[in-house]
């Protein structure tokens, strides 16, 4: 499947989680093997080279890096949120647009000196892609990139994440 016929299947849920919020819902993508097969494809381009592992945060980004790590011969760093870990080797909080959120980075799932590209569905405010970065450089490794299907270019996550470089197969 072409890759615009397969972003053309994501669908818009208005009012959630909360009223006069635009909700991106990729459930259709990952229902439909031709259109997964795609994306993974694309985003496995996206991720570029000089990579040695891929950070996601659960759950759609876990479905999405696994994949791609399949694909492209890449582990993956599976960053939680909190309470899920026997080990935590970092843990960072940050700020949502109500309230504040925790992620919590698994001792050994990243190892100094790599270069780690951060893989996700939707990139809005870069909260979450920001917070993934800091644990990933707190163990010493260094963020090669981020890779996502969307990105919400209104809310300005290119600014948040600095020079981070960032594929986006679509922005909105
Ligand atoms: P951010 O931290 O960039 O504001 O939000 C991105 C995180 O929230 C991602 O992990 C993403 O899964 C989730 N998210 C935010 N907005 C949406 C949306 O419209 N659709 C989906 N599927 N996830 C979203």
């Amino acid at each position: 499947m072409r890759l615009d016929d397969a972003l053309d299947l994501i669908a818009e849920i208005p009012d959630f989680p909360e009223p006069g919020i635009l909700f991106r819902d990729l459930t259709p993508v990952f229902g439909d093997a031709a259109a997964f097969a795609s994306v993974i494809d694309a985003l496995g381009e996206a991720v570029g080279d000089g990579v040695d592992r891929l950070a996601a945060v659960e759950a759609r980004g876990f479905v999405l890096a696994a994949a791609v790590g399949y694909a492209r011969g890449l582990g993956v760093a599976l960053v939680r949120k909190p309470g899920k870990l026997p080990a935590v080797a970092g843990r960072v909080d940050y700020a949502l647009e109500y309230g504040t959120a925790t992620l919590e980075l698994p001792v050994g799932s990243v190892e100094p000196g790599q270069r780690v590209a951060i893989v996700d569905d939707v990139l809005a405010t870069g909260g979450t892609v920001a917070a993934t970065a800091k644990l990933v450089e707190s163990a010493g490794a260094a963020v090669s990139g981020v890779a996502v299907v969307l990105e919400l270019a209104a809310l300005g996550a290119r600014s948040r994440l600095g020079g981070m470089p960032v594929e986006a197969l679509r922005t909105l």
